[in-house]
């Protein structure tokens, strides 16, 4: 695999950052995930306006335009040879020359890393046609889950907790009510509505959850931005996530409780089949 590490195109083997690195030290640093299909980018526009936000939010500079960080992700695309799969970008405020608490002046350059993940067939994910299931677990993250930090032990955390629990991802939970999944938006249907938590610094603004509502909205569909808990979404027609990883993921038992039949609704489905639709019709 070939690997961008600040301005060079390397073998993976090759690709490295100082151990003084910010982000190694202290999870100074921010990424995104583009998701590759055909060869091609979906959303990669979000992803870039949202990479901006968060280092605007860290007072961190840009490392370069849109357009140069458009120019790396095709490059990589081309040099592994992508056709499914994953673009993974991180910037961390870089490696001063030694361990301190303050950031670095402006003469600290960021570290900029770029590699690709390949997934061969990941739009046909066989997990979209059973399901998964979820537990629930509290939200003990910081104040600041709209900045998309790359501080995710507790999202880490969460997915072993699932997994010791038989199931396949966690949704958290803050005051009573759902923020977000560990990697995912998360969404409940109940009769044509579409429930999802409204946007703050509660959660992260995701990419495809701004993608999905807007094609339900432009398909006629209902869409409430509001709160919701466990119990309501147990008892719901049917509960979802999206990702750029996963896109629309059906959800079909939230702690050991069925979610409508226990199979993936109508309301998903759809959305599924759409977004996938008109998000590789949009690719660069
Ligand atoms: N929420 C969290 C906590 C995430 O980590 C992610 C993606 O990694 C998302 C939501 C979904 O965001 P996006 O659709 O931009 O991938």
């Amino acid at each position: 695999r070939i690997v961008y590490v600040n301005g060079d195109y390397v073998p993976e083997a090759d690709a490295t950052v100082s151990v003084f690195d910010r982000g190694f030290l202290m999870a100074d640093g921010v990424y995104e995930v583009t998701s590759v299909l055909g060869g091609k980018l979906i959303d990669f526009d979000g992803h870039a306006v949202r990479l901006k936000r968060s280092l605007d939010a860290l007072d961190m500079a840009e490392p370069m335009s849109k357009d140069a960080l458009l120019e790396i992700h095709r490059e990589l695309v081309i040099r592994n040879d992508l056709t499914d799969g994953m673009i993974y970008l991180q910037v961390t405020r870089g490696a001063p020359a030694d361990r301190d608490f303050a950031f670095p002046g402006p003469d600290v350059a960021p570290t900029v890393v770029l590699f690709t993940q390949s997934k061969p067939g990941m739009a046909e994910a066989p997990a979209a046609k059973t399901g998964i299931s979820v537990i629930s677990i509290p939200d003990i993250r910081w104040g600041r889950r709209d900045i998309k930090t790359v501080q995710l032990l507790y999202p880490s955390m969460g997915k072993m907790m699932a997994k010791a629990a038989g199931a396949d991802d966690a949704w958290m939970v803050e005051d009573g009510f759902v923020t977000e999944g560990t990697s995912n938006n998360a969404y409940i249907v109940k009769g044509d509505k579409i429930i999802t938590r409204g946007l703050s610094t509660d959660i992260l603004h995701g990419i495809t959850r701004a993608a999905v509502l807007r094609f339900a909205r432009e398909a006629q569909m209902q869409v409430e931005e509001r709160n919701f808990t466990i119990e309501e979404a147990q008892d719901a027609d049917e509960a979802f996530i999206t990702s750029a990883s996963t896109f629309v993921m059906p959800v079909v038992e939230i702690d050991g409780a069925a979610v409508g039949a226990g199979t993936p609704g109508r309301v998903a489905k759809r959305l599924r089949e759409i977004y996938l639709e008109e998000s590789r019709k949009a690719a660069v």
